[in-house]
């Protein structure tokens, strides 16, 4: 894009949408080799924008100055579009992602108070991060540019961009929970966090529990006055289970202005899983696994190593399971997933040493020269090669403690054919108000998660067929182009901002 002319949609997320390699001494950019998830998702939207900017960070080199590009163009297979990279120091990046948002903020939006870090958090440095991420959107876009801000490392950036650019509009996606007040309210910085998100003009959630929370939060804290409440409506279980919500406010009157609260959950992308599943290559690998597998039932679990996934609960359920039915000794198998983090994040130190443990004296106590209970593995798994997991796994255990939606779980039912898979959701899954045809459990209790795994494996198959179909038909109705349909309509029905708020906030 010509340096003078300003963008009218910028995307505003911490993650670069592609891959940097270095190729024969040439710095290449590669499409991610995840083909699913967010980044696509997000990338979506710029196949009908020709002026759109990404704005990320990237580390700075510890010279400074060397090689820096900080604005690059992409042309793949979305669209063509600038991506400005905010140069951070390895300081920087370790104090705003990896401690003051993983050991301050992920405990208190999950709700684990108890594990809320104050001591090494560095509010200056976040605030700092958030700032110059508004700064760098602003050089980009139009005074009346659709500025959309994910997630809750980025919480503060939508005031910065309102005072830089008073005629924006500003949207805000939480891919996370959002708290209920008395758990947001532990964080020190409640008040300047608020009012950040209502300078946006539609806040965005998975889940009416998340945007009632939130509204919740803004009337009680900030005074806010709720606007109309409706009905939670499909996919939403509007009653019944852990995380359902039967009313949903729509808007909110903050200082002059309307903020909108917007719901509605990312989908899967059954059209790329079927597109994956019917090639030969898919078809060979499903067969493959079945082999391996024999007469065994797959159980499989896949997520990241973070104590709110709730692994070290699912695994010591599957070691129970074996003690409690020996006859099923040899005759199941646990695939277990559990992605490392990256370098440097402290907060999940714990969470691995803890899986890694378990896996190795579950292992021990039950395994056999030729049977292991359970396979881990640390590192991803390829999304192609995951989904022939899926399919022909017998049982998916997606437990977490906590988690703001769960797409593994909407991605295993959308593999699932003839011969269906069970699925067992926790209930403390965003997903799980999706999806009430799953075995749902509360992974907090031990004889649920017993009782969950044993009514998964003893489930007649007519069972199995009735809760997949009503499953499948959920996921593929309310998938990620039904999402990306929802949120341009939200888009487009902003209208734009008076100076209200600027003047408040000069
Ligand atoms: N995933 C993958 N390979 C792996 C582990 C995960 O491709 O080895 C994908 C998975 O299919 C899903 C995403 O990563 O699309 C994880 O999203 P989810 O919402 O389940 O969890 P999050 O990591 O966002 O908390």
């Amino acid at each position: 894009m010509p340096a003078d002319k300003k963008s009218s949609f910028v995307i505003v997320y911490h993650r670069q949408p592609y891959e940097e390699a270095v190729e024969q001494g040439r710095t290449v950019f590669r499409e991610n080799k995840s083909p699913n998830g967010i980044v696509p998702a997000l990338k979506g939207f710029f196949s009908s924008a020709t002026d759109a900017v990404w704005v990320a960070w990237k580390q700075a080199p510890a010279d400074g100055k060397v090689n820096f590009e900080r604005t690059v163009r992409i042309k793949d297979s979305y669209g063509e579009y600038d991506v400005v990279r905010l140069p951070l120091t390895a300081e920087q990046v370790k104090a705003f992602y990896h401690v003051t948002s993983k050991e301050a903020l992920w405990p208190i939006l999950h709700s684990f108070p108890g594990l809320f870090n104050y001591g090494p958090a560095d509010w200056e440095n976040f605030r700092e991060v958030n700032r110059l991420f508004a700064e760098a959107a602003c050089e980009q876009a139009a005074d009346d540019a659709l500025i959309w801000v994910h997630d809750y490392n980025l919480w503060l950036v939508p005031l910065f961009v309102r005072q830089i650019k008073p005629h924006a509009r500003i949207a805000f996606f939480h891919h996370t929970p959002f708290p209920a007040p008395d758990v947001f309210n532990v964080l020190p910085w409640r008040e300047e966090i608020m009012q950040s998100l209502l300078s946006c003009d539609v806040v965005g959630f998975h889940i009416p529990r998340y945007g009632e929370n939130f509204a919740a939060v803004a009337s009680s804290l900030m005074g806010a006055e709720r606007g109309e409440a409706l009905p939670a409506e499909s996919p939403f279980e509007p009653t019944g289970v852990a995380l359902a919500e039967p009313m949903v406010t729509t808007a909110l009157r903050y200082q002059g202005r309307e903020v909108n609260i917007d719901v509605c959950p990312i989908g899967a992308n059954p059209g790329l899983i079927d597109r994956h599943l019917n090639t030969d290559k898919a078809r060979k690998r499903v067969s493959e696994i079945e082999r391996e597998i024999g007469d065994r039932r797959l159980f499989m679990s896949v997520g990241r190593v973070d104590y709110v996934k709730g692994t070290k609960e699912m695994l010591s359920a599957f070691g129970r399971l074996l003690e409690r039915r020996p006859e099923l000794r040899e005759k199941v198998k646990l695939f277990c997933v559990c992605v490392a983090p990256a370098e440097g994040m402290s907060a999940y130190r714990g969470a691995q040493r803890e899986v890694e443990r378990l896996v190795g004296a579950i292992n021990g106590k039950y395994g056999n020269l030729s049977w292991t209970p359970i396979m881990l593995s640390t590192r991803g798994v390829p999304f192609e090669d995951l989904v022939c997991y899926y399919r022909a796994a017998d049982i998916c255990l997606v437990t977490p403690l906590r988690d703001g939606l769960n797409l593994v779980a909407k991605e295993f039912v959308a593999c699932q054919a003839d011969d269906p898979g069970v699925l067992v959701l926790s209930e403390f899954a965003g997903a799980a108000v999706e999806l009430p045809d799953a075995v749902l459990v509360n992974p907090y209790s031990e004889r649920r998660l017993d009782a969950a795994l044993d009514r998964a494996l003893d489930m007649s198959e007519s069972e199995r067929r009735e809760r997949a179909s009503a499953m499948i038909g959920r996921v593929r109705r309310w998938d990620v182009d039904h999402w990306a349909r929802h949120v341009r309509e939200r888009f487009e029905a902003i209208t734009p901002t008076d100076d209200t708020l600027s003047k408040t906030a000069a």
